[in-house]
Order: C-alpha cells, then structure tokens, then sequence
C-alpha cells in the first residue's frame, strides 16, 4: 500500500540526517519544509520534499492536505495506562483539601489501585486498558512506554505486563513495557520494606526477565517510598537482568536519585519537579534523559518541572503524560505539550522536539519514531487546517486533529 500525501502546508520535524535527540539550545531549532509532499510505501517513510520538487510518484492513495500541516506522531515515554477502575473519589478528596501523601497514608493513592487490579480478571484488564489505548492513538500518540506497578504481587505484576504485551500484538502503536514492581510497599510488607525488595528482586524480576515481558526496569525514589539505597540495589539487580533503568525521582522531593539513576545509566529520570542546582549538574553530558509530566503537575497542583533553567544549562528534555488513574488521568500529548509552552515557559519548537524525537529517545525508539525521516515509521498527525504549528500548543484543552497514521494505518 502506497499513500501520497501532496500540498502539506508544512511538514514539520523533518531530519534528513537522523538525530538521536536534541539538547539545549538546539531544542529551539524545529526544522520543517514549507509546502511539501509525503510519500509512504506501507509502514515506513519513503520520500519527502518540497512540492514543486516532487518527483513523478503513482500512488494507490492520494491525500490533499491543503492548509494542513504534518508533524509526526508524539512519543509518550511515561504512562501507567494499564489500570482497573479509577480514583474518582480521591480527586473529591483532594478538592476538599487533602494532599496526595494523607491519602496515600489512608489506604489509598497506589494501594488503592493494586487492590481493584489484583481483583480484575486479565480479559477485563485488557479490555480496560484498550480502550485507553484506542483513545491516545486517536489523540495522536504513535509511541508508548506502559509500566507495570499496580500488581504489587508476583501473579498481578506479570498479568499487568501480559497485558501490556498483548496490547503491543494487537494494535499499531509501538509499546515498551517496564517493570515498576517498586512502585509502592503492599499491605503484607507493610512494615518489611527490605523484605518486599527482595520479593522484587528474587521472586519477579526472574520471570519478568526470563519471559522477555519487558525492556525497561523502575523504582518509586522518593521520601516514604523508596530509598536511594534502595534504588541502587534494585537498579544493580535489574541491569545484571539486562533490563535498562527509568525511574521515578524529585517528584516531590530531592534525595540524590537523579545521581543514582545516571551511576545505573538510566534511559532516563522522570518527574524531576524538584531540582536541586547539583541534579542539573549530574544530568550533563550524559545518556540519560530528563522528562517531565507537566499535567502531572496541573493535576495535582504541584511545582512544574523547571524546564527553562534545565534547556538554559544545555540539557535535553522529554515530555510524557504520565497517564494513571490518581495523579493524571489523561494521556493526551496534545495538552501535555500546551502546559508546557503555557506553565514551563518551553516554545513550541522545544516542546514539539520534547514530545517527538526526546520522548522517542527516552523509550529507545529514535531509530525508527520521533521524526519525519527516510525509512522510519509512517507514523504522523495531519492537522486541521491551522495557521502555524504554534497553533497547536496556543489552542490548549482542544486539539487540531484530523487525521493520525500509525505504522501507516490510519486511526
Ligand atoms: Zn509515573
């Protein structure tokens, strides 16, 4: 199957000379050709240029995309989309002026979701999560990082990441799987913080390993979760596995995790709300990839990650939804990227290279997502007709849409 895609206002992150990712300053520069043609043979990208350049094609399918412009599909490192039910009255909670902590102290928060998803059968897990899934591939997401960490115990955490690979089989958008067996203490090691790592170490990650059911390993590194010695004890255990580290730290507080997530060559450090001058400093010349969940930070009404002093002192950085049910129900990329231009101070330019090449980067796709190349994946959002890309961010809650293609399917 051969689409061309003709009269496209702009085609935008378009990298002639593939990127691994792009840092500082030089997230400010989105390169994009005016008026221009797309060519797709199957899943992949096979031409592009200017339109009054375009070659002689012949095509099964032709698409007029007068007025519109074509960005690729966002990448969407950090989601926990795979959960059952919701935390609706905890959002009531909240309102009422409880903090994300007492809730969690009261039962709630991620116990809360542990106790629906170990009582959910797999069929209805999957049907669940589906449709989550069916919802961001419509809102234009063509690359997805799911984490397990709702199980919490050795039968819920491989049925979380079955799911997780089941989704991958059957629909087009490319998932990664991480193992978050430390997201939270359960009940039964509730006063054995050693003993449930341990559990982690020695009773799951085997199988998780040894049944391939993910890339990626994580770990809560947070005061009242985790430890930074617990989070190089399991990190050194997860690589010896082969599986490489992203994790969660600075959420809400700053203990030296950052550090500790570069020692382990993390893919990257996520959350990162509160930075300290020396977790900047860590970050430099380094693999590892920062990325922040900005409507993480809407929702619960918690500090934005400081992405304008992170940009300013040279460092890359990625942008994800961090899609779960209690700290941000919504995996939409779109308004993820309008908060950050709106609350981070990011331009359009560097939010669009966060949400595209970054996030594919963080996940270890950019070899094949996160921009607009030769032979990498058909993979890309044409818009409504809008006047610029900086439309995109600026029409904030809403999302300029018209059509997706994943893989070369369209949504
Ligand atoms: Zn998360």
């Amino acid at each position: 199957m051969t689409i061309l895609i003709t009269n496209i206002k702009e085609l935008v992150q378009v990298r002639d000379v593939p990127v691994r990712k792009v840092s500082g300053a030089d997230m400010g520069i989105l390169p994009t050709i005016k008026n221009a043609f797309l060519f797709i043979k199957n899943d992949v990208i096979e031409a592009y240029g200017k339109q009054d350049e375009m070659p002689n094609i012949t095509a099964d399918k032709v698409i007029d995309a007068s007025g519109k412009i074509i960005l690729p599909t966002w990448c969407d490192s950090h989601t926990h989309i795979v959960f059952a039910g919701n935390r609706e009255q905890e959002f009531v909670d909240r309102i009422k002026g409880m903090s994300y902590e007492e809730i969690a102290k009261k039962g709630g928060g991620i116990l809360n979701s542990a106790k629906k998803l170990q009582q959910t059968p797999e069929n209805e897990l999957y049907s669940q999560s589906a449709k989550r899934v069916e919802e961001v591939m419509r809102l234009g997401t063509g690359a997805i990082e799911i984490k397990s960490g709702y199980g919490l115990t050795k039968e819920a955490e491989l049925k979380m990441l079955r799911v997780i690979k089941k989704l991958n089989e059957n629909y087009p958008v490319t998932i990664k799987a991480t193992f978050l067996g430390a997201h939270a203490l359960p009940h039964d090691f509730k006063d054995n913080k050693s003993g449930y790592l341990d559990f982690v170490i020695h009773e799951i990650l085997p199988t998780v390993a040894k049944e391939k059911l993910a890339s990626f390993i994580d770990i809560f590194c947070e005061t009242g979760y985790f430890s930074v010695a617990d989070t190089e004890k399991l990190l050194a255990s997860g690589t010896a596995y082969g599986l490489v580290p992203k994790i969660h730290v600075n959420q809400f507080t700053a203990i030296g995790g950052v550090q500790m997530g570069v020692k382990y060559k993390a893919l990257s450090v996520d959350h990162l709300e509160e930075m300290r001058a020396e977790d900047i400093e860590a970050l430099q010349n380094t693999g590892t990839m920062p990325v922040a969940l900005p409507s993480c930070s809407f929702f619960l009404n918690i500090p934005y990650t400081p992405a304008r002093k992170m940009i300013d002192s040279g460092l890359p950085l990625a942008l994800a939804t961090d899609y779960n049910p209690g700290s941000t129900p919504s995996g939409n990329m779109n308004f993820v990227v309008a908060t950050a231009c709106i609350k981070m101070r990011m331009t359009p330019e560097e939010a669009i290279n966060a949400a595209t090449i970054n996030g594919a980067y963080a996940m270890g796709l950019e070899k094949t997502h996160g921009s607009i190349s030769k032979g990498k994946k058909a993979s890309f959002i044409i818009t409504k007709e809008i006047p610029s890309y900086g439309f995109i961010p600026y029409s904030f809650g809403n999302h300029c849409i018209d059509k997706v293609f994943i893989d070369g399917h369209e949504i």
